[in-house]
């Protein structure tokens, strides 16, 4: 469920209309509703109630400091995969207790701000990231709280360019091989191994590859446990999907998923992390675009637009289907036609949608592409010299611009002409 709905024959973001930022912040830009975030935030949060637990918000889905406020205030941690995503989470005043470290290639600078500022934990990936986080540690005479994420070797059953629990991916150590890893850490003196840590990929549309990986889980906790280690907490990553066309099967709950993770790994005893990004972002923005010109091709007809791949890659990078909507909502009786959607951009793969039944559209009107709160603004990029298109925060009647589009003379400026030319 989210707060983008018709009202009166116009789309609103909660009580604001779509059109109405339109025209004070110009085409195309992402729009984003606080009461959407926070329901979706919420409905973790209280799926784990009966369970120690925190949420900790996977900010590379939608990063902007005032997305990241919005969800701390209502008790978020944070997941962050780099040390510009940290410095951004401590930016937007998260604490460092509730920040959690993940990602493959932490740098020996990233893991020194990181414990320099505090940290709730890192997710360590391999044997020589944790000699690195050892060493940093004991150089600044602290001791860095650690989990290992483990790869399950499971099949989440989504794209495979997000799919990251099978044996062949890049992520976590193979559970075979985790009793040698723990004793390893065990006997640095600059870490503190307090758990596990998982996280199978993205857009999981069941819960049974959560189910296989957490069974893994929890019978690697007793045997690390049986080995001497304090195994205490357990990251179990994100990647519960999100429905991206209103018409197809609807991905399991929140509620049910927290009642997953109670079924499997409740009996140890263990404080819970999560690490949602898509869940509670993706359906909790649009990206509002200008028809430029509906042009008629042989057999075709295309609606070229304002916005185009740079501004929203997924539908180019995972064959994402978006749901694309008109701002004004089309009578009844208007008939659908089907047309390709487009970007200006000098590649075909800047296509948003191909044979795609849209009511009829005329130049100039405005659409909104739903589901593109996640992955959408992060990924966006200034390919043919295109700004980086404005984010708004909606929040009851209220808008504020929450990242301004830059001038061109701000992107042309950043060059610099060496002397010899
Ligand atoms: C990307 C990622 C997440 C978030 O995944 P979603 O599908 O957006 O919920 C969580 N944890 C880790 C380690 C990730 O890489």
């Amino acid at each position: 469920m989210d707060h983008f709905l018709y009202r009166d024959g116009h789309l609103h973001a909660e009580n604001v209309p779509v059109a109405e930022i339109a025209a004070a912040v110009g085409t195309p830009f992402y729009v984003y509703s606080t009461a959407t975030l926070l329901r979706h935030f919420t409905l973790f949060d209280e799926a784990l109630t009966d369970v120690d637990h925190l949420v900790c918000y996977a900010m590379k889905a939608a990063s902007n400091q005032a997305i990241l406020r919005t969800l701390a205030q209502a008790g978020a941690g944070m997941d962050v995969v780099s040390q510009g995503e940290y410095l951004r989470a401590k930016a937007a005043g998260v604490p460092g207790e509730r920040i959690v470290f993940s990602g493959v290639g932490k740098t020996e600078e990233e893991i020194r701000t990181a414990l320099s500022g505090g940290i709730r934990q890192f997710n360590v990936e391999s044997e020589p990231e944790m000699e690195v986080i050892n060493r940093v540690a004991l150089e600044l005479g602290k001791v860095a709280p650690i989990t290992v994420r483990v790869n399950p070797d499971v099949d989440a059953k989504t794209h495979a360019k997000i799919a990251t629990g099978k044996s062949e991916n890049k992520f976590g150590i193979p559970i075979a091989r985790a009793s040698a890893v723990y004793a390893h850490a065990a006997s640095l003196p600059g870490l503190d191994v307090i758990g596990i840590d998982v996280h199978i990929g993205s857009q999981l549309t069941e819960l049974e590859p959560f189910r296989l990986a957490y069974e893994k889980v929890a019978e690697l906790t007793e045997q690390l446990r049986g080995e001497g280690h304090d195994i205490r907490r357990l990251d179990l990553g994100g990647g519960l999907g999100i429905p991206y066309t209103r018409s197809n099967e609807a991905p399991p709950l929140p509620v049910e998923y927290g009642q997953l993770i109670k079924d499997t790994l409740g009996h140890l005893g263990c404080e819970i992390e999560i690490e949602p990004g898509r869940l509670i972002a993706g359906n909790a923005g649009l990206m509002v675009s200008k028809v430029i010109y509906v042009k008629s091709g042989e057999g075709r007809n295309f609606l070229i637009l304002d916005g185009a791949m740079n501004d929203l890659i997924r539908p180019a990078m995972y064959e994402a289907h978006h749901d694309i909507v008109p701002i004004v909502e089309p009578a009844p009786a208007l008939e659908a036609r089907p047309y390709d959607i487009v970007g200006p951009v000098c590649e075909t793969g800047d296509t948003f949608a191909q044979q795609r039944d849209m009511p009829p559209v005329a130049s100039g009107d405005l659409i909104a592409f739903r589901s593109a709160g996640a992955y959408g603004a992060v990924m966006a990029s200034e390919y043919n010299t295109r700004p980086l298109i404005p984010e708004v925060l909606v929040h009851g009647d209220q808008f504020a611009v929450i990242r301004a589009r830059p001038s061109f003379d701000e992107i042309i400026n950043r060059d610099t002409i060496p002397e010899w030319l």
